[in-house]
Order: structure tokens, then sequence, then C-alpha cells
């Protein structure tokens, strides 16, 4: 089946080959006479799916032995609320606000410990990532929040930074939710990782937590059990009833992740060849038009999140309905930030980038 290109910010497309074996196995599961919505979480058949997809999540990412993987709920915002009611036992935190995602996790986190705001890229409307050599930390803070790719701005950390060259001891607290999988995560830097499975990993429903066993077991005592990450940990992220179908599906991802090739590379190696080959591709099409325009810095531009927009505003109607006849579909930017946004997850081959490209420059030269 030839579906349209898909550019969606989140619940975002996925790999077809996912989503079709998916259907073939939705009334009977491997022979079991169940589906997979159908099954205890408690039973074998859930059970193996449930093994085989960490272990393969905890491969494709390199995750080390001394972190847990935990499969939870409630998604990014969640998090926002759930981290803090981990990690804050010193009573302060420290955030880097690099765009919306940041700033809403200072938020909610102000409601349980106090925060500290140690750089800021504002000033330069978020088209900038803060030199981490220029981060004010604080002292005894409990953790260092940075968001790691914004989703809304287009502002993606090439590289991560490596707090204890800079001094501070606290761990690194990242919200991957819009490029896990993406690219290598260099997991010496990390204390803790978190995302909503929405936009690299299959449905929503599902949030990826990543965590250094050091930092488990020091919740306060206010925290909900179903979130405190020493219980779901202990108990294999089924405390409560995980999100089994949504596991499923992200473990069919993890397997086509696998699957994948970029010459010699495989995994999210190759995954990290191709996003960057499909990224430049789009930049370079719209610093090469008279049409389109990318505000953020060029150092610090998102592979997987690219917003752009029109020089003449009043064409963007005309753009969307051009672009959904041509089959390239949801590129309407966020409403706190208008123009366009082409997200581009792993899902998304270089072919459909290409299509968009051709697409806008076509539209452009119907301007002149
Ligand atoms: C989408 C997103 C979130 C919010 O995720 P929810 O699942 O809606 O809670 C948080 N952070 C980032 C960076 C995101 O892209």
């Amino acid at each position: 089946m030839n579906r349209p290109f898909n550019f969606s910010a989140g619940p975002a497309a996925m790999p077809q080959e996912v989503l079709e074996q998916a259907a073939s196995e939705m009334l009977d599961w491997h022979g079991s006479g169940m589906g997979v919505m159908e099954m205890s979480h408690r039973g074998q058949e859930f059970t193996s799916i449930y093994t085989q997809a960490e272990s393969d999540l905890r491969e494709l990412l390199a995750v080390p032995a001394n972190f847990k993987i935990l499969f939870m709920q409630g998604g990014g915002l969640a998090e926002n609320a759930i981290v803090p009611l981990n990690l804050s036992r010193a009573g302060k935190a420290d955030f880097v606000v690099t765009g919306s995602w940041s700033k809403k996790s200072l938020k909610e986190a102000a409601r349980y410990c106090s925060t500290q705001l140690i750089a800021s890229n504002e000033a330069s409307r978020h088209t900038e990532l803060p030199d981490p050599a220029s981060w004010e930390f604080s002292q005894g803070a409990s953790y260092v929040h940075v968001c790691t790719n914004e989703t809304i701005d287009g502002v993606e950390f090439q590289t991560l930074p490596d707090l204890k060259a800079l001094g501070c001891d606290a761990p690194l607290v990242i919200d991957f939710s819009s490029h896990v999988a993406s690219r290598p995560v260099d997991w010496s830097r990390v204390g803790l990782a978190f995302g909503g499975a929405q936009k690299n990993l299959g449905p929503a429903g599902l949030t990826l937590v990543v965590v250094r066993e050091d930092l488990l077991g020091h919740a306060l005592g206010v925290c909900p059990s179903a979130f405190d990450y020493k219980t779901v940990a202990d108990n294999n992220s089924m405390y409560n009833t995980p999100p089994t179908y949504s596991i499923y599906m992200a473990g069919l991802t993890f397997l086509w992740l696998k699957r994948q090739q970029e010459g010699s590379l495989s995994g999210i190696a190759a995954m990290a060849q191709r996003n960057l080959a499909k990224a430049t591709l789009l930049y370079q099409a719209i610093d090469n038009s008279t049409l389109y325009r990318n505000k953020v810095n060029k150092d610090c531009r998102s592979r997987m999140n690219v917003p752009f927009f029109l020089r003449d505003e009043s064409r963007n109607e005309a753009f969307l309905a051009g672009a959904k006849a041509a089959g390239l579909l949801q590129l309407k930017g966020h409403k706190s930030v208008g123009g366009m946004r082409a997200s581009i997850y792993n899902a998304m081959p270089l072919a459909g980038v290409q299509a968009l490209v051709d697409y806008m420059q076509a539209f452009e030269q119907k301007q002149v």
C-alpha cells in the first residue's frame, strides 16, 4: 500500500512494516489464540514480548548494565513532576531553558522543589543554544534538567553537556522525547533520560525512562507509589498494568530499527547517518530558497523537527492545501509559533523528505 508521507510532530508516523506486522497479528499473536491487547500482562506470552522489547532497546541504545529501563505512563509532561518527586531530595534543581518544553519542565518542577534557571536562550528567541561552559550551576542541586531536542523550536544539542568536566557533580536529566533512538546517547554523561514514545518509538501511552541505579530509592514521601522509580524498577515496570499494546508496538519498532542498514552501519548508527542526510537535504532546500526560511542557528538545528516559515505568510493555507494534495501530511507549525514544521523522525524515509523538497521548490516557482 502506497501511503502519503506524514510529517506529524507526534503522535507521528510509524514504519509501515511495523504497522503491517501488527495488523497481521491483531487477532492471533503467534498462535496464542489472543491478540496482544487481550493478554494478561503477567502471562508468559506478554512476558516474552516485554523481555524481548527491553533487551532489544538496551542493545540498540547501548544502555549500560547499571541503568534501569522503565516502561511508564503519563508522557513527558508527567515526568516533569515525576522526576522532581524522585530526585529532588536536596530540595533544589537546576534548569536550562532552551524552548517551550524545558520551560514547561521548569514550571512544573517548581511545584515540588526550588528551581534555579542556570541558562536560557530566551534572548535569541530559542534560536541558539547556551554554551554549557557558561552555565552557572547552583551549589548542591539534586540534578540539572536539559531538553536535548526542543520539538517546537527545532533546536537540538548535537552533543550532551559533560557536567563533570564543567565542575558539576549533579546528575544530568534529559528530556529526549523527540529524538530518542535517532542517534547514539553518551550514557557516561547522563543520570536519567525520559521520553514519550509517540514521537520516535511507537504509539502514545508509553513513556520510556532510563535511569542510573544509584538514583533509585530516594523518592519524596508524597511521590505516588506507581511513579516511584524504585517501585517501578523492582517490579519490572509491572507494579501496575503497563501499556501493553504500546510496549508491543515499540518492541516491533525496536526490531525494525535493528534491521536498518546504511552502508556498513546498522541500528542506531545507521539511523543517525540517514537522519543527518534527511535533515541536510531539507535545510539546504530552505536555505537556498527565497521563499522559505528557518531561524535556528546552523550549529544547533534539529535533525528531527524542522520549523520553517514562508516569507509571504498569506500563502500558508495554499502551501498546506497543495502539500496535502501532493501526499504530504501534517506540515502545519505548532500553534504557538505558526508557520510550518516538518518532523522527520526515524520512520520518515529519505524519499519522503525528497518529495517535500520537490513540492516546496515547485510551490516557490509558482509564486514568481
Ligand atoms: C511531546 C513532548 C513532550 C510531552 O509529551 P506528552 O507525552 O504529551 O506528555 C515533552 N517533551 C518533549 C521534548 C516533547 O517533544
